[in-house]
């Protein structure tokens, strides 16, 4: 134990504790609010509803619960408890190549870390959805998608690791450079193989064939000047009845994906709403944005840690020996850093918020704000999302604004537009 160590342990408390206080918040107010849907929404949405929404939070944020001290607690017993370096230990007793140890430890941490979120996914699908009534995955179907994504993470991620760890052990001193140019280049080669590759493993596309909404799509897209390469309807509902739209990929690959849930729940005007606000995400450039944003915030990390392989305190005070093995020095890195970041999530939050608005803004200047509304709160009730969350969880959290304070400019925005076409 040194001072690093106890800065290490407060700030994994405080952060911990600030979560679930803010879990508990989120719990109290909603619950208050259960009685009486919000005036708002008075009309559009049945008190069941409202109440539905209102059990569903509050089951979803107590088993959040549960999982902040978990994963706290496996923090802590990966650092302090001594599993990191044990486990890298045992490796050594395998390999005697320090390259094909490190490959070896981040296989065997990765199935570790992937066994033991297995029973919060089934508790999370089998339990919770399913009361909820949104599961439609079977048993058979969760077994799959587990082993295809440890396939395809262990796939993509360990020849990337093998990458950072040859470049520690051969690039120099700016090594820490090299590495984030790599994770740079693996972040861009993952988007781009996203939509023909590896979503495809797990869901069925297949083209778009209503030919009423194909038409009403193509002809926003045009007046939006985008070109894509394919409007495509994914299969979400063999695992869960919730809906949403997406874009995805970029360059060539870039595609318009619909759930099915959406396409058949909505009618065409709300599809093309919810297409025209996906389209001003992608015109007001949020995607490059926030891919330069992490750019930069992944150079100072990779500075950082160019700086922090050489510090002793680091290691020993989290009982890792030092000079630690390259492997042992990105997995504590990695660990370190949230704890001491989770304070700034509110402003990433509201960087993305501020996107949403002006998604929104752009949505109703090409298409009719109402139809955004109309869908909006269709969404609100088919997922039973609140519309009561608790304004700090929300400020910390939340990547959409709060339904009320997002119809309420929607709604401005739609006399606005009608006002000045008069
Ligand atoms: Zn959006």
């Amino acid at each position: 134990m040194n001072t690093f160590s106890i800065i290490f342990l407060l700030a994994v408390v405080i952060a911990t504790i600030t979560r679930l206080w803010l879990a508990q918040r989120h719990v109290s107010f909603v619950s208050t609010h259960r009685a009486i849907v919000p005036a708002a929404f008075s009309e559009e949405m049945p008190l069941d509803a409202h109440q539905k929404a209102a059990d569903y939070t509050v089951a979803k944020s107590r088993f959040s619960m549960v999982g902040i001290v978990f994963s706290a607690a496996v923090l802590l017993l990966l650092t302090f408890g001594g599993i990191l370096q044990g486990l890298h230990d045992l490796t050594a007793g395998v390999l005697d190549n320090e390259l094909g140890r490190g490959i070896l430890f981040f296989a065997f941490l990765g199935l570790l870390m992937s066994l033991i979120e297995v029973p919060f996914d089934l508790y999370r699908t089998f339990v919770i959805e399913e009361k909820f009534g949104f599961n439609k995955m079977t048993r058979a179907l969760f077994v799959k998608d587990f082993l295809v994504g440890l396939v395809v993470s262990a796939v993509l991620g360990l020849p990337f690791l093998a990458i950072l760890l040859w470049l520690m052990a051969a690039a120099g001193d700016n090594w820490w450079l090299y590495a984030w140019v790599a994770g740079v280049v693996f972040w861009l080669f993952v988007q781009f193989i996203s939509p023909t590759v590896i979503a495809p493993l797990f869901n069925k596309f297949s083209p778009l064939e209503n030919q009423e909404l194909r038409q009403r799509i193509e002809a926003l897209l045009t007046r939006c000047g985008f070109q894509s390469k394919g409007l495509f309807v994914m299969d979400g509902s063999k695992r869960s009845s919730h809906g949403n739209a997406y874009f995805t990929g970029f360059g060539k690959s870039k595609r318009i994906v619909f759930f099915d849930t959406l396409v058949e729940r909505h009618d065409a005007p709300e599809v093309e709403a919810v297409l025209a606000h996906e389209l001003g995400h992608f015109k007001l450039r949020h995607v490059l944005k926030l891919t330069g944003l992490f750019a930069v915030l992944g150079f100072i990390f990779f500075w950082m840690l160019g700086e922090a392989k050489h510090a002793s305190w680091l290691f020993t005070g989290l009982n890792v020996s030092f000079p630690a093995p390259d492997a042992l020095v990105l997995t504590i890195f990695y660990l370190v850093v949230p704890p001491f970041l989770f304070f700034l999530r509110p402003l990433l939050a509201a960087y993305l918020r501020k996107n949403e608005f002006e998604a929104d803004a752009y949505a109703a200047a090409h298409a009719p704000a109402n139809d955004l509304v109309r869908a909006l709160v269709k969404l609100y009730k088919d997922n039973a999302s609140t519309l009561t969350p608790d304004p700090l969880h929300s400020a910390f959290y939340d990547s959409h604004p709060p339904a009320a304070v997002r119809i309420a400019r929607l709604q401005q925005l739609s006399s606005a537009i009608s006002e000045s076409r008069t």
